[in-house]
């Protein structure tokens, strides 16, 4: 009986694994930083066995809330992730599970590997109406990939959407994933209707560094790329360094910064409320866009989320806010759940890639509806 996260976007210490009732586990923190929550690691020759995976550490953990009323995931082929029966017990997270396989794959969230990633960037490229630019190189020297979807020549609106500024939020990806689909169907009408005037910016992947080492938050140098935006660096956050250079190359007139969040079993969007600028026609456009994604898919919400920030007291440090207050656009912050959403719950999966997927279609349709404002 092994326990093993030696592989992409891994995260598991064994401490000991002597007991299949009682294998103790503990999550490891990013990196030159506190946060950890996220977990992947795979367990094998525990077939037929009623087996009890303890996460020694889970009340050290940067959010734990997020571990009241959750359930982690579980998959054999890594496509196919399931919910098992988790406990929390204010100390320790308990994970209790008869594996049909010898070998079976247990994580936080349905993992988006770097992998998996690449397959993505070389199928999507591959749409003749997308070009593929690659911004530059991260910490660990992996590429900063961009899809540019429709034609940047003759578009008058740019609309970015980013994701996964912390790795961990792995919902982000598969969000990107589904609205890439969406947006590169050439037979979708309100996609071709979009792309008439549009040009769409998208890195499905903000942090493959944190990606691949199996971070919860930060970066290779241990930073929060989402504290980085009013002064980011090559030296420290170039990620987000190569990605705002190129927002200041082709402009925003859209952004949509994508995120999982650990506590609330909502889909919800935090807006730029408290920045300098904010203003009636900005708050105009998010309810707008807001009341037409809750309209478009019923797994979105509004009113559950984030407390507003008051006038003049938003932290320009953040990407939305950042982003609104430079570029004078719509600029959200979309959040979906590591549970499950509580308005339509799935007991098999809970919130899950799928899901997500069809949550990052629903937003063109958002986009698309939002467009004459
Ligand atoms: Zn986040």
């Amino acid at each position: 009986m092994h326990i093993n996260s030696q592989f992409d976007s891994g995260n598991i210490t064994c401490l000991n694994n002597t007991n299949p009732q009682d294998i103790k586990l503990c999550i490891n923190q990013d990196y030159n930083s506190d946060y950890m929550q996220w977990f992947y690691f795979r367990a094998t020759g525990y077939k037929g066995i009623d087996a009890k995976f303890v996460i020694t550490n889970a009340s050290k953990t940067s959010y734990t809330k997020g571990w009241e009323d959750y359930k982690a995931v579980a998959s054999y082929d890594k496509e196919n992730w399931f919910r098992v029966d988790t406990s929390y017990d204010g100390t320790q997270l308990t994970i209790s599970h008869e594996p049909t396989f010898d070998s079976v794959y247990y994580a936080y969230f349905a993992p988006y590997t770097m992998e998996r990633h690449h397959h993505l960037i070389s199928n999507t490229q591959q749409s003749p109406i997308v070009a593929y630019e690659c911004l530059g190189q991260t910490i660990d020297g992996q590429d900063m990939d961009l899809l540019v979807v429709g034609d940047a020549k003759t578009a008058k609106k740019s609309a970015w959407v980013i994701a996964r500024q912390h790795p961990g939020e792995t919902m982000a990806e598969w969000f990107a994933e589904g609205l890439l689909q969406r947006l590169t169907d050439l037979n979708d009408p309100t996609s071709r209707a979009l792309l008439r005037n549009t040009v769409f910016y998208v890195v499905p992947n903000m942090n493959p560094d944190g990606t691949k080492r199996g971070h919860l938050r930060t970066n290779a140098m241990g930073a929060n790329l989402n504290r980085e935006w009013q002064s980011p660096s090559m030296d420290n956050s170039p990620e987000v360094f190569l990605v705002l250079n190129k927002m200041n190359q082709v402009g925003v007139d859209f952004c949509l910064d994508v995120h999982g969040d650990e506590s609330l079993p909502f889909n919800f969007i935090a807006g730029a409320e408290g920045v300098p600028n904010w203003n009636e026609r900005l708050l105009e456009l998010q309810n707008r866009y807001k009341e037409n994604l809750q309209r478009l898919s019923p797994d979105f919400q509004t009113t559950k989320g984030y407390p507003v920030n008051k006038p003049g007291e938003a932290n320009l440090k953040i990407c939305t806010n950042y982003i609104v207050q430079t570029f004078q656009c719509l600029a959200m912050t979309l959040e979906m759940p590591f549970k499950d959403t509580k308005d339509i719950p799935n007991e098999v999966c809970g919130w899950s890639p799928e899901r997500c997927r069809k949550l990052g279609a629903a937003n063109i349709d958002a986009i698309y509806q939002t467009l004459d404002m």
